[in-house]
């Protein structure tokens, strides 16, 4: 089997990144979702990625207008189904992917490979839930897709190889690198990463330091790239803490408790960058601390 065509549901900052590689390394991309909205947002978004990318070298501008001819949007889960590998990458709830997956299964034909984006979701349970465990994996992408190297492969108790060698070939012609991850929750990256962010949050709420305080202390400390606070905002809070709930919850240790700040910046419906306020408020020309 040979993939050609590669369907996105959700196409948020993920989804609209993952549809932007596979469209450059030349597949077919369906890119789904429930609001017109962000799909608009997308598409808009995958044009000025690419121009981006284009000013910088990274592309050619035949480059970008091939892959833009590649790339349509659609609200048919039966033409999203006519997708070789379907990929789920919308809200981290449960409830919608299993939602997802149940809409498309009457489409979807045998050969179908199912995988997900989810950042912490056990894929063995999200796989029983569908009609095909065996291919079904998890093709965890980093944000953002265009720059990250890394792409995590997880696969469910059930995934066949046939399945986990696709996937891979997959990564692989998009130039991404693979890391293989047991699936136990939030994989290897988020299991490690999280309970940091979280950790800097209850810093911020302890009133340990201020933002821009935790955020210069860990860049110019521990010579991280970006602080934890504004990677937080990079991810989008409602994911952050999310992914602290499947670790409270999967590995039932206090030590990954949601901070109680994380929970009221969800809350007040403050997601971060993709709402323009979080830790920071994105709303002028530079960001400003709301804290
Ligand atoms: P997002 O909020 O930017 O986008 C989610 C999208 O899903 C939205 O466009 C929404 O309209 C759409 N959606 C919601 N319900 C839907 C449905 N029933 N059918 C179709 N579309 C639906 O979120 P995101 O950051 O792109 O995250 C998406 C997935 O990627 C999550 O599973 C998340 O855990 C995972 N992920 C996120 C990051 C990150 O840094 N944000 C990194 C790796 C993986």
């Amino acid at each position: 089997m040979t993939i050609k065509t590669i369907g996105i549901v959700g196409s948020g900052q993920m989804g609209n990144g993952i549809a932007h590689v596979s469209a450059l390394a030349g597949y077919n991309v369906k890119l789904f979702d429930i609001s017109k909205i962000q799909l608009d947002k997308a598409l808009a978004t995958i044009a000025g990625n690419m121009t981006r990318q284009v000013s910088s070298d990274k592309i050619s501008e035949q480059d970008r207008e091939a892959a833009l001819e590649k790339l349509s949007v659609t609200d048919s889960y039966e033409e999203l189904a006519t997708a070789d590998l379907i990929i789920e990458s919308a809200t981290e709830k449960e409830e919608v992917k299993r939602e997802i997956f149940e809409h498309l299964r009457p489409y979807i034909s045998e050969d179908t490979i199912l995988a997900s984006n989810t950042s912490s979701i056990p894929i063995t349970r999200l796989a029983s839930n569908t009609d095909r465990p065996e291919q079904f994996i998890g093709i965890h992408f980093m944000n953002p897709v265009p720059v990250m190297e890394l792409v995590e492969i997880v696969r469910g108790i059930a995934t066949d190889d046939k399945t986990f060698n696709l996937a891979q070939e997959f990564v692989d012609t998009l130039g991404k690198q693979t890391a293989v991850a047991e699936d136990f929750p939030a994989f290897i990256v988020n299991r490690i990463l999280l309970p940091m962010i979280n950790e800097a949050i209850y810093t911020l709420y302890e009133g340990v330091g201020t933002v821009e305080s935790i955020d210069k202390a860990m860049k110019l400390g521990a010579n991280h790239p970006m602080g934890p606070l504004q990677l937080a905002d990079f991810i989008g809070l409602d994911t952050c803490l999310s992914i602290m709930q499947v670790l409270h919850d999967g590995l039932a240790d206090p030590k990954y408790r949601p901070c109680p700040l994380l929970v009221k910046y969800k809350e007040a419906g403050w997601l971060g960058r993709k709402t323009k306020r979080g830790f920071y408020d994105y709303r002028g020309e530079t960001p400003v601390p709301t804290r």
